[in-house]
């Protein structure tokens, strides 16, 4: 523990997001937010916070009751929550659901008035986010790719770290709105950057908890107490996030998943989508990723297995033998 009070914490944070004119320009800006999940749902309530008017729609009845509850508009549809608003927020599960969101009568894009700038914080395939950045510059937006890492916990906190795709003006743009939901905001580069940054981030993440899972494995059966490999390795050569912020095994890290009875977090399935993307686009750019597709297989496996809701460090059980 670090012993920092929460004012203490709240004012590093404060201190990292941007400038002055950005953070008057938060306190004023309309904005339509579609896709309020587990990741969606908080990020909205930040946006909220932060003291943005923010217009809401979901599928989910109950979604939206929630996000009003906590100070958002209902918009009837994905049309009312793109009208009229200087960004659109979407926050959904994958590339079909976005293109459907954007493009149609009732889509964003038919929507949005000129200049409005669209964020998708969604995890999708690269191709996906770049017809949906076509498609919303051909109508005069302004789009970024802005996929999230930091995980429900992140969410909810404000501290997610967004990869953002698109152009520098659109970046600028979108810039003080993301500070209202995550603390670290990295321009990846043109649209797709931030899609491509995500699924090379979580493909490391997806093989190095397999790696790390064999590990404690193996240690078990060579009779190698699970803490001492712990303060080996975490500080050691073997030391990643896998093992010293999310370890698989009961604790030696009293906060991961591992010691709820790998209760989400990040789910399997969760999982297995980003690696699936990441080998969709490793065999179309001709990228060589042998331990990614291992990786997906692993995760498919342990999924069919009826464990696709379970986190994804609850691997380290099908490596120990259970079903
Ligand atoms: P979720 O399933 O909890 O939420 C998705 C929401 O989108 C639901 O409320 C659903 O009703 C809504 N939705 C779907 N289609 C819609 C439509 N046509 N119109 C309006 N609403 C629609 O998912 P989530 O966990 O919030 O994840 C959302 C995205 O964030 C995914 O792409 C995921 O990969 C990514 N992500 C998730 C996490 C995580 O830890 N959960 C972490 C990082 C990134």
């Amino acid at each position: 523990m670090s012993g920092r009070s929460s004012a203490q914490k709240t004012h590093e944070k404060q201190t990292k997001k941007p400038r002055d004119g950005y953070q008057r320009r938060l306190q004023m800006a309309n904005i339509g937010f579609i896709g309020l999940g587990n990741m969606g749902g908080p990020m909205a309530a930040n946006l909220v916070k932060a003291g943005h008017m923010v217009k809401v729609f979901d599928l989910s009845d109950d979604a939206v009751a929630n996000a009003v509850e906590g100070g958002a508009h209902k918009a009837a549809s994905v049309g009312a929550a793109a009208a009229d608003v200087d960004f659109v927020v979407t926050v959904l599960p994958a590339g079909k659901h976005v293109l459907a969101v954007y493009d149609g009568l009732d889509g964003v894009i038919a929507h949005a008035k000129p200049g409005t700038v669209l964020i998708d914080s969604s995890t999708i395939d690269v191709d996906s986010a770049r017809k949906a950045s076509e498609l919303a510059k051909a109508a005069g937006l302004g789009v970024v790719d802005a996929p999230i890492s930091g995980g429900t916990a992140g969410a909810a906190a404000g501290t997610l770290t967004f990869m953002v795709g698109g152009a520098d003006a659109d970046f600028a743009s979108a810039e003080p709105i993301l500070a209202a939901m995550g603390s670290n905001i990295v321009h990846a580069g043109d649209s797709g950057a931030g899609q491509a940054a995500k699924i090379c981030n979580n493909m490391v993440l997806g093989v190095s908890m397999i790696a790390v899972s064999e590990a404690f494995m193996l240690a078990k059966r060579l009779g190698l107490d699970a803490q001492k490999l712990f303060e080996v390795s975490s500080k050691a050569s073997g030391q990643c996030w896998a093992l010293t912020s999310y370890c698989p095994v009961p604790g030696p890290v009293p906060t991961s998943p591992a010691n709820r009875d790998y209760q989400p977090g990040f789910a399997v399935d969760m999982m297995l989508k980003d690696l699936k993307l990441a080998q969709q686009a490793s065999a179309e750019s001709g990228a060589t990723t042998p331990m990614g597709a291992l990786a997906e297989s692993l995760y498919a496996l342990y999924s069919n297995g009826g464990n696709g809701d379970m986190d994804f460090s609850a691997i380290v059980k099908m490596l120990d033998g259970e079903k």
